[in-house]
């Protein structure tokens, strides 16, 4: 049985808000935002530790991804913009070492 947290949440063996999924990706809302709108994108396999391990053929995985990312930002209004961010390793504040993209928004105001 995998280790990986991200992993069992795909499973199930973890519950999470989730707020939508394609073929191969779940994107479930974080257990600690940073913003108003803070969901995970996350292959539903284990497919790279972290994006340092990306390749293109991984491709069509990433279009499948941020293609959902865009249809979650349209469905929570994030008209006025929002961001994607993936963390490499410890000291960049990577904690959970299965591939995955925040996706953030819904301030008042521009973030620097
Ligand atoms: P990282 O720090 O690795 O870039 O991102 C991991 C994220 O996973 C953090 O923002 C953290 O709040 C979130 N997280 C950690 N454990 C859980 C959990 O059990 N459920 C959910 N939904 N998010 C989690
Ligand atoms: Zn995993």
């Amino acid at each position: 049985m995998s280790d990986c947290l991200f992993c069992k949440i795909v499973e199930g063996e973890i519950p999470a808000r989730v707020e939508a999924e394609t073929e191969h990706i779940l994107a479930f809302h974080d257990i600690n935002p940073v913003a108003p709108v803070h969901v995970l994108l996350v292959p539903k396999q284990h497919v790279a530790d972290s994006a340092a391990e990306l390749t293109a053929e991984d491709g069509p995985l990433l279009g499948e991804l941020f293609e959902l990312a865009a249809r979650i930002a349209a469905a929570n209004e994030l008209d006025e913009g929002w961001r994607v961010v993936t963390n490499v390793g410890p000291a960049a504040g990577q904690t959970i070492f299965h591939l995955h993209f925040h996706l953030m928004g819904g301030w008042e105001a521009p973030q620097p």
